[in-house]
């Protein structure tokens, strides 16, 4: 039957029910056969069959085969070249986690071997020639710069215009942005359009020598590692028969290297032909509370081992004695206490402070994900047990309203 994963082959079937018994989904049942009504035949329902093809080892007669689904991928496989970075930009500022990735970028690139080189895409309008030469100071070997009035504004329908115009024109092998707003909203829009796969919020990437499962061929693949299931598995998610290998990664997910003002690299100013934008901006205004944590060296962070809101003006204190912003785990959100813009972890921000100083924080896997490259971790917590431990590098069993206040009295006192 078409679509369907499994083939019965009707000539064969003796109608003995016995692949029924073995499907755990109800995809089998008993019909009439066309070719002589008076014989029952199995057939199978393609929305129900799950593939699992336990069907196939109780036919006694070998009825059922496993239907090979032909796998389209992108043609020419092999012309697709080189690494490739978004540098995010807002008026004129690149975004921290270009450089980031292009540092990771630097390790991916000599995992690929020689004659792989390392670009970085910049989009928008009065770029300078500042912005090019800190791309290739952070390591990128070609800039493709495209400077288009219809890019002054970010509108995700021109950008994803602009990247896949670059892509199906250079052909790129990997291709990185930041899980950024922007990242977010346009880089999967260009993965359709140049019909390939995409992974989302990466926590580690490597190139590495990998079979192809369809083909049988060794490529050098992307492998594309993400928390699942609720951060309970990690999964490496690779894209084997499509090009490019498209991944996002959020900020402060990798480091930031050192620029070399001594590496080279040639910028290339591209001229597209561009739709135009569909909105206009009028104005941009800052919301008050978009905190950037992802941004603070020290954070001083809050679970809901704090009990009420009204408690969290202790932390506040903490902070603004030591020169730290404040962070929430998400059961803080989840209870009101505070606003999301706050809040670290899989569904919050990724941190990356010098120093992270977690308050009545058990340390669920999906808060740690967000928080564990912290530098340094100090933990307070009153359950010598609770996960956070395994992750501190200092930890005080203890009761946080009586450590809290003595900390804060403490250093107010050092002030005076
Ligand atoms: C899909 C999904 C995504 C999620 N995303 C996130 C995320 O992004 N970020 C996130 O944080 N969570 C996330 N969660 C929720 C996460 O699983 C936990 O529920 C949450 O992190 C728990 O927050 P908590 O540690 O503040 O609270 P709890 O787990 O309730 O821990 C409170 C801690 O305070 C301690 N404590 C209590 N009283 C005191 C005291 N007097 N002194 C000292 N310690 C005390 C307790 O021992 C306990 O360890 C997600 C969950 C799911 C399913
Ligand atoms: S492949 Fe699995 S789900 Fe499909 S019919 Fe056979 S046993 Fe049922
Ligand atoms: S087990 Fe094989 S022969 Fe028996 S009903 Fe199923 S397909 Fe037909």
């Amino acid at each position: 039957m078409a679509d369907a994963p499994i083939f019965i082959d009707p000539k064969k079937c003796i109608g003995c029910g016995k692949c029924l018994k073995g499907c755990g989904f109800d995809a089998l049942s008993m019909v009439a056969s066309d070719a002589n009504r008076a014989k029952r035949i199995a057939q199978v329902d393609p929305a129900a069959c799950k593939a699992c093809y336990a069907c196939i080892g109780t036919c006694p007669v070998k009825a059922i085969t496993e239907v090979k689904i032909e796998v389209f991928g992108t043609k020419d496989l092999d012309s697709y070249r080189n690494i490739w970075v978004f540098a995010e930009q807002s008026h004129g500022k690149i975004a921290d986690v270009a450089f980031e990735l292009l540092a990771k970028a630097q390790t991916l690139q000599k995992q690929r071997g020689e004659g792989c080189k390392l670009a970085a895409v910049l989009l928008g309008h009065n770029l300078t020639d500042e912005m090019c030469q800190s791309l290739i100071a952070g390591g990128a070997d070609i800039v493709y710069k495209v400077d288009d009035p219809n890019l002054d504004n970010y509108e995700a329908n021109v950008y994803v215009d602009a990247c896949s115009q670059l892509i199906v024109k250079h052909k790129p092998e990997v291709i990185l942005a930041g899980a950024t707003a922007v990242g977010r909203a346009f880089f999967a829009r260009v993965a359709v359009k140049v019909r390939t796969g995409l992974t989302a919020d990466c926590t580690q990437l490597k190139v590495e020598s990998t079979k192809n499962k369809d083909t049988g061929v060794m490529q050098m693949l992307l492998h594309q590692t993400r928390p699942a299931f609720g951060g309970n598995i990690m999964a490496t998610i690779m894209t084997p028969n499509h090009r490019p290998q498209m991944a996002t990664v959020r900020p402060r997910v990798f480091k930031r290297g050192t620029p070399d003002p001594k590496h080279s690299g040639e910028v290339i100013a591209e001229v597209l032909k561009l739709i135009a934008p569909q909105t206009r901006l009028v104005s941009s205004v800052r919301n008050a509370d978009d905190v950037d944590i992802a941004g603070a060296e020290i954070l001083v962070s809050g679970g809901r081992g704090l009990k009420k809101a009204e408690n969290f003006e202790m932390l506040f204190k903490l902070a603004k004695l030591i020169g730290a912003e404040v962070a929430v785990s998400r059961a803080v959100v989840d209870a009101g206490w505070c606003t999301a813009s706050r809040q670290v972890g899989q569904t919050g921000k990724t941190v990356c402070p010098k120093l992270y100083l977690a308050f009545g924080i058990s340390g669920a896997i999906q808060h740690l994900e967000g928080m564990r490259a912290s530098d340094t971790i100090i933990a307070v917590n009153s359950d010598p047990n609770a996960p956070i431990f395994g992750v501190a590098d200092l930890g005080i069993v203890g009761d946080l309203f009586e450590i809290l206040p003595a900390l804060v009295a403490a250093l107010e006192q050092q002030k005076q």
